[in-house]
């Protein structure tokens, strides 16, 4: 492994159809780690977004499936290839630590490996009309059209990489026009894609990023004329301000998460206790799908506890770029902070603190909490950092399921337990986009498909597949077949 070095500052540009775009106010990017300015970028306002959707409008993609494919796979292999720098970047900007920004490096080279290998699928359907005395000899196609205007996609900061990835992606491989507004809080991995793109060979017009904020820029990313179709991962509250906004237009909504690891009684504790740990603090627990509430059932709680505490003690919380660092810092103090808040008020209703803190900055340690009530703030609410939070439950499965449903979150869940009889009644009645047995709710691959109900998700799934079938129109079209 390279030893990680301190990037450069990056004064950064916008990239419209391409085109190197600057202003005069500009938002800086710091290391939450240290506080040093990572790099700078321009506060774009409404006319920067509305030349980027313009300019998106007039050009027609013509590249073919193969075209696409290359591009794809070419974006793949560059981030292979340079995967230490983007790592370097994710950790500078967003303070994950060295580990989970290798592994995000690593999972968008799947990201976009596996868009190469579906886009040479056609995806069109056959329908044979002479199955009913109502029907003719005809038959009805089906195929997949690009939208008419183009797509606006706004990301979050926990995946600076991923996140972008994952919706960029899929809209190449479906011949889409694109104009991303990543988060302020880490634009500079998602400009380095957009130029990596560039290099793979992506015409320009196809992809604008513009940077700036709600502030600088107002609703400009939802409202323009020529947006066909919003895409936005991030909050509850800004998800739905966004669907507010959007009027007639597709929306695309993947939002926050309260995910439940639950426990049961016949459970392998050693490997649940694993499981738990791993999911609530990797990525410095900042996963839509990270483990945000801890179920365990009473009568094996003690003894699951102590292993948790094993485990969590092995994490080495500190300096990200140091290559040996388990948990980096959370996005900011101010985030640092609030956790702190709800774990004092967590335990002024009764919770433990077995281990952890104190908090530094934003560096916020692991920190195992038990006996929390169910329903006090820092587990009803998303709780975006590295706490461990344990619940104990009675060994009622329908309690413990009423429970794990009394959230406003329904995105993910993992189950710890080998009896068949609880697996089913899990997978049917927890009120999620996805129950994963002996996995963390995290668990997926790139193409599957990955999303919520509930306050978590309107509905649309992502992963490459169903993210290709929500940029693109049906068009059915028939002919006589005699
Ligand atoms: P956020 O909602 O604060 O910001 C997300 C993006 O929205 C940023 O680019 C921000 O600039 C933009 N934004 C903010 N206000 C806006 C407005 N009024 N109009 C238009 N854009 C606006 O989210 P965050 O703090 O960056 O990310 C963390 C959240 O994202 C967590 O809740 C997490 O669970 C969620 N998330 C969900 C998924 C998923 O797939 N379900 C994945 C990752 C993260």
């Amino acid at each position: 492994m390279n030893a990680p070095m301190k990037p450069a500052i990056r004064r950064e540009s916008m990239r419209i159809a391409g085109k190197r775009v600057d202003t005069d106010e500009v938002i800086e990017v710091f290391n939450p780690y240290n506080n040093e300015v990572v790099g700078t970028v321009p506060a774009g306002r409404p006319e920067h977004v509305r030349e980027a959707f313009a300019r998106a409008r007039a050009y027609r993609p013509t590249l073919t499936r193969f075209e696409r494919q290359r591009i794809l796979q070419t974006t793949a292999e560059i981030l292979r290839n340079r995967k230490d720098d983007f790592a370097r970047l994710i950790t500078a900007e967003s303070g994950l630590c060295w580990k989970d920004s290798l592994y995000e490096a690593s999972r968008a080279y799947d990201v976009w490996s596996f868009a190469a290998q579906l886009v040479i699928k056609d995806d069109g359907e056959i329908y044979s009309c002479d199955i009913s005395p109502n029907g003719k000899n005809r038959k009805i196609f089906t195929m997949r059209t690009p939208l008419l205007g183009a797509i606006s996609a706004i990301t979050p900061f926990n995946h600076p990489l991923n996140m972008v990835s994952h919706k960029l992606a899929p809209a190449i491989a479906t011949n889409n026009r694109i104009v991303l507004k990543p988060t302020e809080l880490t634009p500079l991995t998602a400009l380095a894609l957009a130029d990596v793109l560039y290099e793979a060979g992506l015409p320009p017009e196809m992809l604008s990023v513009v940077t700036g904020n709600p502030r600088t820029m107002g609703d400009s990313m939802i409202t323009d004329p020529d947006c066909d179709l919003v895409t936005f991962t991030g909050s509850v509250r800004v998800g739905k301000y966004i669907a507010e906004k959007a009027g007639y237009r597709r929306v695309v909504l993947e939002l926050g998460g309260n995910d439940p690891l639950i426990i049961m009684a016949d459970a392998d504790l050693d490997r649940a206790a694993l499981l738990a740990v791993q999911g609530a603090t990797k990525n410095s627990g900042q996963r839509c799908t990270a483990v945000k509430r801890i179920l365990v059932v009473e009568s094996v709680a003690d003894a699951f506890v102590e292993r948790v505490l094993v485990h969590a003690k092995k994490l080495k919380c500190g300096d990200p770029m140091d290559p040996s660092v388990d948990v980096g810092t959370v996005i900011t103090e101010a985030a640092a902070q609030l956790f702190e808040r709800r774990v004092q008020d967590a335990v002024a209703q009764g919770a433990k603190v077995l281990y952890g803190g104190p908090r530094q900055g934003a560096l916020f340690a692991p920190c195992v909490v038990d006996h929390i009530p169910y329903k006090c703030e820092l587990v009803r609410e998303e709780t975006f950092g590295p706490v461990i939070p344990i619940i104990r439950v009675p060994d009622q499965i329908e309690e413990i399921i009423r429970i794990s449903n009394s959230t406003a979150f329904g995105l993910s869940s993992g189950v710890c337990t080998n009896r068949l009889d609880h697996i089913t009644k899990f997978v049917n009645e927890l009120e999620v986009g996805t129950v994963n047995i002996w996995e963390v709710p995290g668990y997926r691959i790139e193409m599957s498909p990955f999303g919520g109900i509930k306050d978590s998700g309107n509905g649309y799934k992502e992963g490459i597949v169903e993210a290709m079938k929500s940029y693109t129109n049906v068009r059915t079209w028939s002919m006589p077949w005699a």
